[in-house]
C-alpha cells in the first residue's frame, strides 16, 4: 500500500518471486518521495567512514536510536544506491567524477549523493518505470486503504474460528473513482503509506501524507511508537500563494545563512555548528526569534555565492522562488518552519515486520529505531531503501509456508446501511480545526497545559468522526479525517506520557532531559501502553 520508494522498492524485489498488488491512493508519483530534495545520506566519499555516520545518526537520535538498527542501515546504504545507479537512477558527479556529496545539518562529513535538488523526483522516476513495466506488479491508481483485514476483526463477525493466531489477511480498499470498497486480500500486506504532515497546518509533505498506514496499524492493535517526535523542517517558504514548498537544508550546506528582519545573522548564539546546527535547534532558534519579535518569518540568505553556482546547484528552488518573486541569487528568501517528518510510526523490527504477523511497515509509516528522538537529514530515504530490501527478504523466506496454509473465507466490506451525506461542510470544518489545533498547542515547543488542550479537543472531535462514520458512506475526505484524527490522539498521548525534552519532543515544563524515567521508546497499541 504506496507507491512512494518504500513501497516501490519492495514491489520490485518481492516481484523476483511473487505477484504484487500495489495500491495508491492518487496518482503513481504523489509521493513524498517525488518531493525530496536533498538528496540520500550514505558512505560513499574517499574520507568518510560507516562508524562516522552511525556516530552521527546516534548523536541526533539522542539515546533512542537503537545501534543494531543503526549500523543495519548504514552499513547497507552504499550497496543499495548502487542497486539504484544499476537501474538507471542518474546522481551528480563532481569534478574528480566521484560523486559530488552534499553536507547537511548534523553530518561530520560530506555524503549526501543527490540529483541536483530533485533527488527523490529522480529516484521515484526509476522505481516507477520499472514498476510499471514489471509483469509482475499490477498497479492501482486512486485506490485507498481503508481498514486492514485481520482475523481477530474477523473473529469479531462471527467469520472465523477462535483458535487462529492474530495475522494479517489484506485489506479493505476505497476505489476512489466509483465509491466502491473492494476486498484485496493478500499473503502478505506492506504498509508503504508514508508520514503525517497534513495533521498540521504548515507543513512540507503533499496532500497524501495524512498518517493512514498508522491509523489502519493502531486499529487493528499493531504497536505504534514515538509519535511524539515530529520533525520541523526550519525552512518552508513563506508565501500565503505557496503550498507547502520546501527550501533544501542542502542550503545551508553550501553556505546560506539565516537572518531575522533586520539582516541580521542569528544562528551563533543558539549552536556551535551555527547554521548547519541539527534541525530542532534551527526550528526551535527560528520559533524564537519570531515569537521575540512577533514577526510572521524570518530570512535565509545565499546571495553572497556566484549566481550560476546557485542556479546550477539549486535549479528547482531557484525557479520556483522566482514563480513567487523572490530571486534568491539576489535577495533573501523568506521562510518558516513546518511539520516535516514523523519519527515515530508502526513499531517493526530489523525485516519491517509489525507485531501483527503478515503484517510489514516500511518508510515513514514505520518506527524501525533508526531515527530516536529525531531524524538525521537525508537519513529517512536510505531507511526506505533499506528496509524495502529486508522486507522483501523476509517475505521471500515465510512465503511458501504462508501459501501452503488453508484459505481463510473474507466477507466483502458491510456499509451497515449508511447512506451518502449532504454535510461534508463537517468534515472540512473538522480537519481544519484539527491541524490548527496541533499547530497551537502541539508544534515546536510544548508545554502540558498545551497538550491538555488539545487532547480535550481531539477527543471532541474523534467522537464526532465517529458517529458521522457510521452514518454516512466513506468517502476519501471522511477516511483521511478520521485518520488524522487518529494520529493527532496518539501524538498527543505520547507527548503528554514524556515529561522530559529531548530530541524532537521539547516541553516547557520539564526542559531537561530525564535518562532515569524517559531513556526509553514511547510504545501504545489500542489495548495501552507496553
Ligand atoms: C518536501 C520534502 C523533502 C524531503 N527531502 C528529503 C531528503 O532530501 N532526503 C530524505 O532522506 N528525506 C527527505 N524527505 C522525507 C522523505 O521524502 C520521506 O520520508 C520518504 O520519501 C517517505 O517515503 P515513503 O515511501 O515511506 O512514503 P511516500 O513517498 O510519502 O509515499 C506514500 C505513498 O502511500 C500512499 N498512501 C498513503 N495513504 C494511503 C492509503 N490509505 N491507501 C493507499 N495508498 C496510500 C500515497 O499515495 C503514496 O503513494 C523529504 C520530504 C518532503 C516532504
Amino acid at each position: 500500500m504506496g507507491s512512494g520508494l518504500a513501497g516501490l522498492g519492495y514491489a520490485l524485489k518481492v516481484a523476483d518471486f511473487a505477484r504484487v498488488r500495489l495500491i495508491t491512493k492518487r496518482g503513481l508519483t504523489d509521493t513524498s518521495t517525488s518531493k525530496a530534495q536533498g538528496g540520500i545520506a550514505a558512505v560513499l566519499g574517499a574520507d568518510d567512514k560507516f562508524e562516522y555516520h552511525i556516530k552521527d545518526t546516534l548523536t541526533t537520535g539522542e539515546g533512542l536510536s537503537h545501534p543494531d538498527i543503526v549500523e543495519l542501515v548504514v552499513r547497507q546504504g552504499p550497496e543499495r544506491i548502487r542497486e539504484l545507479v544499476e537501474m538507471g537512477a542518474h546522481f551528480d558527479h563532481g569534478a574528480d567524477n566521484g560523486y559530488d556529496l552534499g553536507r547537511e545539518g548534523g553530518h561530520s562529513h560530506r555524503r549526501i549523493i543527490h540529483a541536483h535538488d530533485m533527488t527523490g523526483a529522480e529516484v521515484e522516476r526509476i522505481l516507477a518505470e520499472k514498476v510499471l513495466a514489471h509483469p509482475n506488479i499490477q498497479v492501482f491508481e486512486n485506490h485507498m486503504g481503508v481498514d486492514l483485514i485481520t482475523r481477530q476483526r474477523l473473529l469479531r463477525r462471527g467469520a472465523v474460528v477462535a483458535d487462529a493466531e492474530e495475522s494479517c489477511l489484506g485489506a479493505y480498499v476505497l476505489n476512489t473513482v466509483t465509491g466502491e470498497v473492494d476486498t484485496f486480500r493478500a499473503a502478505i500486506t506492506l504498509l508503504a503509506t508514508g508520514g503525517v504532515g497534513k495533521v498540521y497546518l504548515y507543513t512540507s509533505n503533499p496532500d497524501i501524507a495524512t498518517g493512514d498506514g498508522i491509523a489502519m496499524a493502531y486499529r487493528v492493535g499493531a504497536w505504534i511508537g514515538n509519535m511524539e517526535f515530529v520533525q520541523f523542517h526550519p525552512t518552508c517558504l513563506y508565501h500565503t500563494a505557496a503550498k507547502n514548498f520546501l527550501i533544501s537544508e542542502a542550503l545551508r550546506g553550501e553556505g546560506a545563512k539565516l537572518l531575522d528582519g533586520r539582516g541580521r545573522a542569528f544562528m551563533e548564539k543558539y549552536h556551535p555548528l551555527k547554521d548547519l546546527a541539527p534541525r530542532d535547534t534551527v526550528a526551535r532558534a527560528i520559533d524564537l526569534e519570531m515569537k521575540k519579535s512577533g514577526a510572521d518569518c524570518v530570512y535565509l540568505d545565499i546571495s553572497h555565492k556566484d549566481p550560476d553556482f546557485v542556479k546550477t546547484r539549486f535549479p528547482n528552488i531557484y525557479q520556483e522562488c522566482l514563480k513567487f518573486g523572490v530571486d534568491i541569487t539576489i535577495a533573501p528568501i523568506p521562510v518558516v518552519p513546518a511539520a516535516h517528518y514523523m519519527c515515530g510510526g508502526v513499531v517493526t523490527d530489523a525485516f519491517g515486520r509489525t507485531t501483527i504477523a503478515n503484517l510489514y511497515a516500511v518508510g515513514e509509516v514505520s518506527m524501525t529505531g533508526l531515527h530516536g528522538a529525531n531524524r538525521l537529514a537525508s537519513n529517512s530515504l536510505l531507511e526506505a531503501l533499506v528496509f524495502s530490501h529486508q522486507a522483501a527478504q523476509a517475505a521471500r523466506e515465510t512465503l511458501p509456508e504462508l501459501q501452503a496454509k488453508p484459505f481463510v473465507p473474507v466477507p466483502d466490506w458491510n456499509p451497515y446501511g449508511a447512506t451518502d451525506s449532504e454535510e461534508a461542510v463537517v468534515v472540512s470544518h473538522n480537519w481544519d480545526e484539527i491541524r490548527r489545533c496541533m499547530g497551537n498547542y502541539v508544534g515546536i515547543v510544548r508545554t502540558d497545559r498545551r497538550l491538555l488542550r488539545a487532547k480535550h479537543r481531539i477527543d471532541l472531535i474523534q467522537q464526532e468522526i465517529q458517529e458521522y462514520y457510521w452514518n454516512f458512506l466513506i468517502t476519501s475526505d471522511l477516511l483521511e479525517l478520521r485518520n488524522i484524527a487518529t494520529v493527532a490522539d496518539l501524538i498527543v498521548r505520547m507527548a503528554l506520557r514524556r515529561k522530559e525534552s529531548r530530541g524532537l519532543h521539547y516541553n516547557l515544563d520539564y526542559p531537561q532531559a530525564d535518562d532515569v524515567s524517559f531513556h526509553r521508546d514511547t510504545i501504545i497499541s489500542s489495548t495501552g501502553w507496553h
